[in-house]
C-alpha cells in the first residue's frame, strides 16, 4: 500500500504547526504568542474588570516602550504617555525617558515584536488572515516618515505646554487645548485606549442603563439622547479603531510601520541596539522566505551579514522562523 502524502497546508497557523513538526526545530513563534497573550490578557483582563461598577482602576505600576493607554487603567503604562502627562503637569519626564534610553540601547525595539498589546493585535488580524502582504517598496519607505511626522506634532504640543506651565503662562493654552489632548495627542486617539478604556466604560454606563430601564424607557428619543450624550471624540475613537482594525487587515503592522510614536522613537534606538540579527551568509540560499514573512517588510538580504539593526525591524524572529536553512539567529551584542 502506498503511503498518502499529505501537503503542506497553505494557511498561517496550519502551517506553522505543520512546519514546526516537520522541521523539528524550535520556534520562536510559540514563545513570541504565549508572551505576546500573556501581556495582552494583563490588558484585555483589566478592561473587562472595568465593567464592574465598583471596579474603579489601577495605577500603572510599571512604565514600558509600548502602547498602552492610560485610559485603559492597566498595570502596564506607556512611556510616551508617562512623557506627555509629566509635561502637562509641567514636570520634566526623566523617569520615562531614561527608560525608553536604557530599554532601546539594550533591546531596541523587542518589545513591539514582544510585549507591545496594540503589536499583538495586529499580528492576530495578519494571522486570521493567512498571510503577510507587503506594500510597494517606495510606498512603504515613504509612508514610514508619518510616524516621526507624529513623534514631532506630539512633542511640540506636550513641550510647549510643559514649558509654558513651567513659566506660569500655559493655563490658557492648556484650557484651548482641553484635557483630553493636553494629556497628550495620543492619549487622546490610540485604539488601545478605545479598546481597553472607552469602549468597555461606554458598555458599562450601557449595561447599568439596559439593567435599571423600563420597557417604556426604551423608546427610539431615548436612545436618540443616549446616542446624542456620546462624546465627539468618542465617535473618532471608534472610528480610528475600525480604521485600526482594517488597516491592519491590508497591510501587516500598519499602524507600527507607519503611525506609532512609540516605535518611531525607539526605531532611532534601533539602529544602534545590543540586539539585534545575524545572517550566515554560507548557510543562505537567498530564497527569501525570511523577507516574504517579515511584517515590517525589511530587505534583510541587502543588510549587513554580520549584525542588521533595520530602524524598522521589531526583532520577532518571524524571519528566522521561515528560513528552510536555519541561517538567522539572534545577535547580541
Ligand atoms: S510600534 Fe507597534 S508594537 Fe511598537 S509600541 Fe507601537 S504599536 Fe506597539
Ligand atoms: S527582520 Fe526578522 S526580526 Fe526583524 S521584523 Fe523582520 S521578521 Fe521580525
Amino acid at each position: 500500500m502506498q503511503p498518502v502524502a499529505i501537503s503542506e497546508p497553505k494557511i498561517g497557523i496550519a502551517k506553522r504547526i505543520w512546519q514546526t513538526l516537520r522541521r523539528g526545530r524550535i520556534y520562536y513563534w510559540p514563545i513570541r504568542t504565549l508572551v505576546q497573550l500573556g501581556f495582552f490578557l494583563l490588558f484585555a483582563g483589566l478592561a473587562i474588570a472595568r465593567l464592574n461598577p465598583s471596579f474603579d482602576g489601577a495605577r500603572s505600576w510599571v512604565v514600558l516602550p509600548v502602547v498602552a493607554s492610560v485610559k485603559a487603567q492597566g498595570g502596564i503604562g506607556s512611556t510616551l504617555d508617562a512623557t506627555t502627562l509629566l509635561l502637562s503637569q509641567a514636570v520634566f519626564p526623566w523617569l520615562p525617558i531614561g527608560i525608553m534610553f536604557v530599554v532601546g540601547a539594550v533591546l531596541g525595539r523587542f518589545m513591539c515584536g514582544w510585549i507591545c498589546p496594540v503589536g499583538f493585535l495586529q499580528d492576530v488580524i495578519t494571522g486570521i488572515k493567512g498571510r503577510v502582504d507587503s506594500v510597494q517598496t517606495r510606498t512603504n519607505e515613504y509612508w514610514i516618515r508619518l510616524k516621526y511626522v507624529l513623534v514631532g506634532i506630539t512633542f511640540l504640543i506636550s513641550g510647549t505646554l510643559g514649558l509654558a506651565l513651567y513659566y506660569g503662562v500655559g493655563s490658557d493654552y492648556k484650557q484651548s487645548l482641553g484635557s483630553d489632548l493636553a494629556s497628550g495627542l495620543f492619549i487622546a486617539i490610540t485604539p488601545d485606549g478605545t479598546l481597553f478604556g472607552t469602549l468597555p466604560v461606554l458598555l458599562a454606563h450601557s449595561w447599568r442603563f439596559l439593567g435599571t430601564a423600563q420597557a417604556s424607557d426604551l423608546s427610539a428619543a431615548n436612545l436618540g439622547s443616549w446616542l446624542g450624550s456620546i462624546s465627539a471624540l468618542t465617535w473618532i475613537n471608534i472610528l480610528i479603531l475600525i480604521g485600526f482594525i482594517y488597516a491592519a487587515w491590508r497591510i501587516p503592522r500598519f499602524w507600527c510601520r507607519y503611525i506609532c510614536p512609540v516605535g518611531g522613537i525607539m526605531a532611532v534606538f534601533q539602529k544602534n541596539s545590543l540586539l539585534g540579527m545575524h545572517r550566515d551568509p554560507i548557510k543562505c540560499s537567498n530564497c527569501k522566505e525570511c523577507e516574504t514573512a517579515c511584517p515590517m517588510q525589511i530587505p534583510i538580504l541587502d543588510l549587513d551579514w554580520k549584525k542588521f539593526n533595520d530602524s524598522e525591524c521589531i526583532l520577532c524572529m518571524a524571519c528566522i522562523d521561515a528560513c528552510p536553512a536555519g541561517a538567522l539567529s539572534p545577535k547580541f551584542p
